[in-house]
């Protein structure tokens, strides 16, 4: 339980990095064996990529470091529920476990929306852990989002 925490806390970190650089505030992180392998922040802007949320980044630096298209055994931590996109990500790296922060009624497609991993297309659904930090994670967002107006 409190290693879940302990990377929890890093994706917030990285959530508050992805705010201070005007980015949405979302971050993830990858653990393997217990230690971090991967953690981002979403960078739509900076990368003008708008598939650059953190989960995706995160896979990606991931796989990389393990030269493999695929993360098994992998635990991925994120401060929001991933939006149906980084969802389908995820299955496809074969992620073993995902932690989510706050839902995302609006944009996510776990809980929400599109249900990926319980569509019969999906042939990968990692076990799911949501309400980790939510508060502070829902906070971080809400916060950005009322200094934009
Ligand atoms: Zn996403």
């Amino acid at each position: 339980m409190a290693e879940r925490l302990d990377f929890m806390a890093l994706a917030l970190a990285e959530a508050e990095s992805a705010g201070a650089r005007g980015e949405v505030p979302i971050g993830a992180v990858i653990a393997l064996d217990g230690a971090v392998i991967a953690s981002a922040g979403n960078r739509t802007r900076e990368l003008n990529d708008p598939t650059a949320h953190a989960e995706v980044l995160a896979i990606r630096a991931a796989c990389e470091r393990l030269g493999s298209e695929r993360l098994p055994g992998a635990h991925l931590y994120v401060t929001l529920e991933p939006c149906a996109m980084c969802a389908a990500a995820i299955s496809f790296a074969r992620v073993e476990r995902l932690y989510y922060g706050a839902a995302d009624p609006k944009g996510g497609g776990v809980d929400h929306g599109g249900r990926f991993f319980d569509q019969p297309t999906c042939h990968h659904r990692p076990d799911v852990y949501s309400g980790f930090s939510e508060t502070r994670a829902a906070a971080l967002l809400k916060d950005f989002f009322n200094e934009r107006r």
